[in-house]
């Protein structure tokens, strides 16, 4: 494999650079939640939501179900609308401004539309089955709503990547190799017989690097991106599909699959509290009443506030779990260490962010807790 100079430098000043980054990002999270809890008040507030429900139900008559869908969709789709500049900031302007993406301001906006398409049209099929339920059963449904969390969860996981994923980038299987070879002894070593890897195409648009375990059964994969499989050395490459394959190993996909189950019937069983409280006071007929929504997703941004550092700090075990599996599957830490060196380099990572914010917002430990875990020298 061609060793050649990656396109980026380990010096204090991308350090610095990152550092901004992130600290933009996190205040982007705080103005986008605030906005959003805003927005939510307001569209209940003034009464508006309300209106929008009343409408549809006049001209929709007893096809509930046709109004609720269609409440659903015009809400997601003026959120979004309302929330665009914010997207097109952190998505677009901010990637540019360090760096990150190469991708033009026509081929983003393309991209922003399919993923809204996705988003608009599966918010409202999940929400319209939601609010069936709240329908027929007005006490047990949050039971109900999580197990259609629980389905949706699993088949989008396992149709994630065949289905979703090749709308926005390439995906090629890789070509049998040295290199492919040497992968399959450690993909085979965590106890996995078939699975593919995949050559992820991010070049076309992005200066970033990653790799993912995606997909469930049949449609389970490692993906490797074409920035990483072409300037990486094979030993960083290795390590970074070993810690796939120690996710793989763990069954951490399942674990995580029920952890979120957990925390979904806690959310649903908050806002059935919340509605039962509140539907009353703010003049609906009952909790089934798709005008008093804003009440409904109130509640679920509020727990979702509460439960994201609970969901992210598992995850961060999960990935010292897979680090400590590819350090010992590959024999030594330097490797993965250079690797996530060369990851948080290139994707402009904050390699030491304050511990708050880790605990609050990251799903993967900071790099520098990573390599410390990695080498043995914190255990904690
Ligand atoms: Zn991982």
């Amino acid at each position: 494999m061609m060793d050649t100079e990656p396109p980026y430098t380990t010096d204090v000043d991308r350090d610095q650079r990152a550092r901004e980054y992130e600290t933009l990002h996190n205040r982007l999270y705080g103005v986008r939640l605030g906005l959003t809890v805003l927005l939510v008040a307001v569209y209940l507030l003034s009464g508006s939501s309300a209106e929008l429900a009343t409408g549809l139900q006049a001209r929709f008559g007893a096809h509930w179900w046709w109004t609720n869908a269609v409440y659903l969709l015009v809400t997601f789709f003026a959120f979004a609308a309302l929330l665009f500049p914010l997207s097109w900031y952190g998505d677009y302007h901010l990637e540019h401004r360090y760096g990150l993406s190469n991708q033009n301001l026509n081929g983003w906006l393309a991209d922003y539309i399919k993923s809204m398409v996705i988003e608009l049209l599966l918010g409202t099929a999940f929400f319209s089955v939601i609010y069936a339920l709240l329908h027929f059963s007005p006490h047990w449904w949050w039971l109900w709503a999580t197990g259609v969390y629980v389905l949706l969860s699993v088949v989008l996981s396992a149709l994630w990547p065949v289905w979703i994923m090749p709308l926005f980038h390439s995906f090629e299987e890789l070509k049998e190799s040295e290199l492919t070879a040497a992968m399959r002894r450690f993909v085979e070593a965590a106890g996995l017989q078939v699975v593919g890897v995949y050559r992820w195409g991010l070049e076309e648009k992005s200066e970033t690097a990653n790799a993912a375990l995606t997909g469930l059964g049949r449609t389970r994969r490692i993906i490797l991106s074409d920035t990483m499989l072409d300037n990486y050395d094979r030993e960083e490459i290795i390590a970074v599909l070993a810690h796939e394959a120690g996710h793989y190993k763990h069954g951490d996909m399942w674990r995580l699959m029920a952890i979120g189950t957990v925390l979904a019937a806690a959310g649903f069983y908050l806002a059935d509290v919340v509605l039962h409280a509140l539907v009353d006071h703010f003049g609906f007929a009952g909790v089934a009443e798709i005008g008093a929504f804003p009440i409904f997703i109130f509640a679920l941004l509020v727990f979702s506030v509460i439960s994201m550092p609970l969901g992210n700090a598992y995850s961060r075990r999960r990935e010292y779990a897979a680090d400590a599996y590819a350090v010992q599957a590959t024999g030594s830490a330097e490797p993965l260490v250079s690797a996530l060196t060369k990851l948080a380099d290139q994707n402009l990572a904050d390699k030491e962010p304050a511990a708050w914010i880790e605990f609050l917002l990251h799903s993967h430990p900071s790099i520098a807790r990573r390599i410390q875990r990695a080498r043995g020298e914190k255990t904690d």
